[in-house]
């Protein structure tokens, strides 16, 4: 018997296929077009030559540890220890994937706020969980009467995915102050932070669970180098949380896929060196702004954009199809590609909305401009 009776390909494999297909402007699936780092090449260069092709420990390359570390030291005034709290993964994926198999029995709910990242749905699945969906405000923000409803002595845990994809919008402190509080009465609800795009944010600083003492002892967090580095297909991700959760997560990783490739650890712990974060989110503010002037004055509606590289937009005044019909019609007869947001909702419920992703060159955000502009 099937263990995922109801799931299909992933939507970003399927609109990336049907962008090739058409030789459509691909800003669905959630990937730079433009080159890496040169410095990151130049590391990757030397390094193809060198003695570091074999496994690195199994829970990560050690150099690798302490520099996640030293960022999270830096970034969040919080102290990690790297032999007992930390895991390198491959990609947040496996982060996501581990930490729920990890601690999620058969019959077990994990709640999940929708519009959510299709990953975890399935991983709730395989571990024999239950996923509870509960939709967010229309704004986006949690409904935390509808969290505390469905809360109860079946919850395992909460999936707190922030920055969001695919909204882009990120938590205020008042939100994680409601949490705080509400988490209070469920004491051994673990909760997944699921922070891959910690380093790109743009109208209020991302708040960090690293910063939340009081739900720090049963989080685990998870990030990945792919979103915040320009490299999704190394898939190098990490997960950082309590030893006594960490402990039980580097059982399972151990046999899921024992050590994360050497070569990209390596790589990616020398250019932590060199990186600026602060430049990142810098850089992805220039593409939202310019994505977002160059559309302002199409059919498309802009919802605001917090952080992450994706922009939401609302095609109500164009077409009142389905949002997923809708987005193939724009790769087959417009040329571009966009994710239909229904398809991140438990009910597929359509709100007319479609996530382009801006984390493209400058010229390819043009011409796919020019293209939505004339749609009318
Ligand atoms: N979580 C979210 C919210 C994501 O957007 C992504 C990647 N798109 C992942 C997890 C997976 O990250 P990775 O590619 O490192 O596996
Ligand atoms: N996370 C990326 C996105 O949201 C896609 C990752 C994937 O293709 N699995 O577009």
């Amino acid at each position: 018997m099937s263990k995922l009776p109801n799931i299909t390909t992933s939507i970003f494999s399927v609109m990336s296929q049907l962008a090739n297909e058409h030789g459509a402007i691909n800003l669905s699936q959630g990937f730079p077009n433009f080159p890496v780092d040169e410095r990151l090449l130049q590391i990757s260069e030397r390094l193809i030559r060198e003695n570091i092709h074999q496994y690195t420990p199994m829970a990560g390359l050690p150099s690798l540890l302490e520099k996640i570390a030293a960022l999270t030291l830096k970034q969040y005034q919080r102290n990690i220890n790297t032999a007992t709290e930390m895991l390198v993964t491959a990609g947040a994926t496996q982060g996501v994937f581990t930490a729920i198999n990890t601690f999620v029995n058969k019959g077990d709910e994990v709640l999940i706020l929708d519009p959510s990242y299709d990953s975890y749905e399935p991983s709730v699945l395989v571990a024999g969980g239950i996923p509870v969906r509960i939709s967010l405000n229309d704004d986006y923000s949690p409904n935390f009467n509808r969290i505390e409803a469905a809360l109860s002595s079946k919850t395992k845990m909460i999936v707190i995915n922030n920055p969001h994809n695919p909204t882009g919008r990120i938590w205020t402190n008042a939100e994680f102050e409601a949490l705080e509080l509400l988490l209070e009465k469920h004491p051994k609800v673990l909760i997944l932070g699921d922070e891959v795009y910690e380093y790109i944010s743009f109208s209020h600083p991302h708040i960090s669970f690293h910063t939340r003492p009081k739900l720090m002892e049963r989080t685990i967090i998870a990030s990945s180098f792919g979103k915040s580095l320009h490299v999704t297909g190394w898939k190098v991700g990490y997960l950082i949380a309590p030893e006594k959760l960490m402990a039980e997560m580097k059982k399972v990783h151990q046999f899921l896929v024992f050590s994360v490739n050497s070569f990209s650890q390596h790589a990616i712990s020398e250019y932590l060196d060199v990186v600026d974060f602060n430049e990142i989110s810098k850089m992805y503010r220039q593409k939202r702004d310019l994505f977002q002037s160059l559309i302002k004055n199409s059919s498309f509606e802009l919802m605001p954009c917090d952080g992450t590289y994706f922009q939401v937009v609302n095609y109500t005044k164009i077409s009142t199809m389905n949002d997923v019909d809708f987005a193939r019609e724009l790769i087959t007869k417009h040329g571009v590609a966009a994710i239909p947001i229904s398809v991140f909702y438990n009910d597929a419920t359509d709100r007319h909305m479609l996530r382009f992703c801006f984390a493209k060159t400058d010229e390819t955000l043009i011409a796919a401009a020019e293209k939505l502009n004339s749609i009318m």
